[in-house]
């Protein structure tokens, strides 16, 4: 069991006599650290022993999908450690978010995060070393006076464990440097991420999972002056540590840059002096919001990503490009450097930490930097919508309001991309950058990112309204506000008899809904056509429960559909007739029953882990369907014509799709089978047999596009050699947002408006379905609304297919060219999976 959190009764051992009783890692697990990898609930043992014998504060703060414990060690002098409580006020009060002026000492605070990524998998060992050499060398615990230290051993311990239980049973006795031997292969998906095999260091922002969602609650209590991330990388690299790469976001302040390059000395200072190789200022840049490094300074952090080479490639050790043994004890003794480095540098400058961040969250709300100094999130959007907006606000610590004054105001739309005028109105969400997150605040608002670099890392552009789909505006002045309050949500009081309740198609909420009617075996229908009844009006897609075909529920029925409703927050119409007032009357075959589908899943070897974790999240935790998951290894194994819907996660299927599969999948299409591919998946089906999925229209433009290729390869021949990597990303998509046209009377974007924003990927084109529905698509050269895309790509993207369906015999492809449900941060996009499933084909 963990020990609670429990400031008021710390060990009343003193300081010193503890440390005799501490044992070091070594002496505590019986073999030297980097000798084995240390499985989780033995990292755990060691740190209650540390925590039992040295009166070090402990805190369990949650469990992982897999129910493995989450905990936070917080280190310092006991003096310290009794004032926590104050320490954190602190804290809070100089970033603005606690009133009243700090008391008593100033503490810096130093949060070292270890292990986000699993198979990464010497942070944790690292850790260990680093807590125990903090307690008890003389020389480091005199940096705790003025230092609180909380480490978090382990972000990913379901990953981790993923990583060390495999390696732990593969690796020959004595470990095996040669790269070649099976320990330095991790079979798919590898240790990397979380149990829903997600990137845990891209999920800071966006919440989706609980390992990010209990952590933020601890960090957003403490708002550290300085967070590290340990990572891993390439097992031939050098060390990296800060200062970062370029692009650095026009947000970081001077005093941030500055910090990070005193930081990077210090380490510098360690590592000549051992003769180490490493590297700065190169690769690991600061942008995409989500990071375990970004996300701390758009906070008010000095934060920093270090890597060791290494991996879930390394094991305990491997012979590197040079004809070197990497050895995990060198691993080790270098995260632990930075480490401790990184805690003496905080230490010295502690005072100056304290007082530039004090800075940071005074200019935050005094005087926000960016040119948009309110943001309108309009009430039309619908209390689903800010439902989750506001929800998520609240994760993140960002404050808002309502308009106090309605009123007509202008302000940059998101919607249509230039500036507009609006009426203002008090039921809107307003989001005002001074605030202490105002640096938050802009960077995930911003319309278009501010990009110093198109050189990066990660996606370019991730700006809210696009993601969630809301109507939204930018504004340069600044609105006035009154508290939020949530609008209301008319659930019907009393149990309403009906000839048959309906529900507009609006939102993802909706199919959650839709998906347990359908698996309590209710009988469903969707109107193919809009239509009205008794004043009122309802969209395609609107769902109608009708009593007919529902008697075996008996006289319960009435009460099941509504409180089924009432628990996913559902407003139902309770229509007394079917006759409607224009439209088609219930009883018409345009009123279609939904049948609950099959789904089979592919994961496994060809597969995109992430792309496969990301749908198996949506069935489980998004929309609570029964998904049957299939390794590509069973898939020949499986009788196919039992499952209504395959899905076709991204992937590498060259080996998988081979012209056998090709042709049981289309005949399996033909009599029924709904297929779904997803992102990369397309590529496969491209240009083959029995699939209306080509890369060009006709001969005629692939010529002209081939044309145009060679061209640019002519003109490239006199470039410039140091310039390669710039010329390199001319066909490059960086993860941008572009605006598709929406075909909103197919049962595919039923729900949307004519338009639909995507993220964009990948730099695949794909021509128009000749024989097929064209349901997203780009029909516009100016389609990129933000991120950096290739100067090529907009180009040979105009007039091409993102979504579409082709009819074959008694089923349907599904071709989704972008993916909808990316780190299920592109909220919006869960409708059109919504769609695919329950409503096309039906
Ligand atoms: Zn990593």
């Amino acid at each position: 069991m963990m020990k609670k959190l429990l400031f008021g009764c710390l060990a009343s051992l003193s300081f010193l006599s503890a440390m005799a009783q501490v044992k070091s890692p070594e002496q505590f697990l019986g073999y030297a650290l980097g000798e084995r990898f240390t499985p989780h609930h033995k990292v755990m043992d060691y740190y209650e022993h540390v925590a039992s014998e040295t009166g070090i504060v402990l805190q369990n703060y949650g469990q992982t999908y897999e129910m493995r414990p989450l905990v936070l060690a917080y280190v310092s002098t006991s003096e310290n450690l009794k004032n926590l409580e104050q320490i954190r006020n602190n804290n809070l009060k100089r970033a603005g978010l606690q009133q009243g002026n700090p008391e008593g000492k100033e503490v810096a605070v130093v949060w070292l995060s270890y292990n986000v990524h699993g198979n990464e998998s010497v942070s944790t060992e690292a850790s260990m070393q680093t807590i125990y050499e903090l307690l008890t060398d003389p020389a480091k615990k005199v940096w705790l006076e003025n230092t609180l230290v909380i480490i978090d051993p382990c972000i990913n311990p379901d990953g981790r464990e993923r990583y060390v239980q495999w390696y732990n049973r593969v690796a020959n006795q004595a470990y095996n440097p040669n790269p070649d031997a099976l320990e330095h292969h991790e079979p798919w998906p590898g240790g990397r991420a979380n149990h829903y095999l997600f990137d845990l260091n891209r999920d800071w922002a966006w919440q989706t999972q609980v390992e990010s969602q209990q952590r933020l609650k601890e960090y957003n209590r403490w708002l550290p002056q300085v967070h590290v991330d340990f990572h891993e990388q390439g097992v031939d690299n050098p060390y990296y540590f800060a200062p970062a790469a370029e692009p650095l976001h026009e947000q970081i302040t001077p005093w941030q840059r500055e910090f990070q390059v005193t930081i990077g000395k210090n380490h510098a200072k360690y590592f000549d002096k051992e003769g180490w190789l490493y590297f700065t200022g190169e690769v690991f840049d600061l942008l995409y919001p989500s990071y375990g490094d970004t996300y701390p300074m758009y906070n008010g952090s000095i934060g920093m990503t270090y890597e060791q080479g290494g991996s879930g490639r390394a094991g305990l050790g491997i012979i590197t490009e040079l004809g070197d043994t990497l050895s995990l004890k060198d691993r080790i003794a270098h995260h632990y450097t930075t480490g401790i480095s990184t805690v003496e540098i905080s230490a010295q400058h502690a005072k100056r930490l304290l007082s530039e961040y004090q800075q940071f969250f005074k200019n935050s709300s005094s005087s926000p930097k960016g040119k948009y100094k309110s943001y309108v999130i309009k009430a039309e959007n619908g209390s689903d919508k800010l439902k989750e907006l506001t929800t998520w606000l609240d994760q993140l610590g960002i404050q808002y309001g309502q308009a106090a004054a309605g009123k007509s105001a202008k302000g940059f739309s998101y919607q249509s991309g230039g500036e507009e005028s609006f009426t203002l109105s008090t039921r809107d969400v307003v989001i005002n950058a001074y605030q202490p997150k105002s640096v938050l605040v802009q960077v995930l608002f911003e319309p278009k990112t501010q990009l110093a670099d198109s050189l990066t890392y990660d996606i370019t552009a991730w700006a809210v309204p696009y993601a969630q789909g809301l109507q939204a505006y930018a504004l340069s002045e600044k609105i006035g506000t009154k508290a939020y309050e949530a609008p209301k949500v008319e659930t019907l009081d009393s149990i309403q008899a009906a000839y048959a309740y309906v529900l507009n198609w609006q939102h993802h909420a909706d199919a959650r809904f839709l998906a347990e009617l359908l698996q309590m075996g209710m009988i469903v229908r969707y109107a193919s056509e809009p239509f009205s009844l008794d004043g009122r009006t309802f969209g395609r897609g609107s769902l109608v429960i009708t009593r007919r075909g529902n008697e075996s529920f008996g006289l319960k029925w009435f009460a099941l559909v509504q409180e089924t409703a009432k628990k996913h927050g559902r407003i139902l119409y309770a229509a007394q007739t079917g006759f409607v007032d224009s439209g088609k009357d219930f009883g018409s075959e345009s009123v279609r029953i939904i049948q609950a589908p099959k789904v089979a899943l592919l994961a496994g070897d060809g597969t995109s882990s992430l792309s496969f974790g990301e749908t198996w999240y949506y069935f489980e935790q998004e929309l609570g369907y029964t998904v049957t998951v299939i390794d590509t290894d069973d898939f020949n194994r499986v009788n196919l014509s039992t499952y209504d819907v395959l899905i076709l996660p991204d992937g590498y299927y060259g080996s998988f799709a081979n012209e056998n599969q090709l042709k049981s999948l289309s005949a399996w299409v033909q009599a029924g089978g709904k297929l779904i591919l997803i992102d990369n998946a397309l590529s496969a089906f491209a240009g083959k047999e029995g699939f209306d999925l080509s890369s060009y229209q006709d001969e005629e433009e692939k010529k002209l596009l081939e044309k145009k290729e060679k061209s640019y390869a002519e003109q490239n021949r006199l470039r410039v050699y140091a310039n390669r990597e710039r010329d390199g990303i001319k066909d490059f998509v960086g993860g941008g947002i572009f605006k598709l046209r929406m075909d909103n009377t197919h049962p595919l974007a039923f729900g949307y408006s004519s338009s639909y924003f995507t993220l964009k990927t990948n730099s695949d084109r794909y021509a128009y379905l000749n024989d097929g529905w064209n349901v997203g698509t780009f029909a516009n050269a100016k389609a990129n609304v933000s991120g950096f895309v290739g100067a090529r790509v907009e180009e040979r993207l105009n007039n091409t297919l993102v979504f579409g369906v082709q009819e074959k015999g008694r089923g349907q492809v599904i071709y989704l060219g972008d993916n909808p449900l990316f780190r299920a941060f592109w909220k919006n996009g869960r409708l059109l999976m919504d769609n695919a499933l329950f409503f096309v084909g039906q």
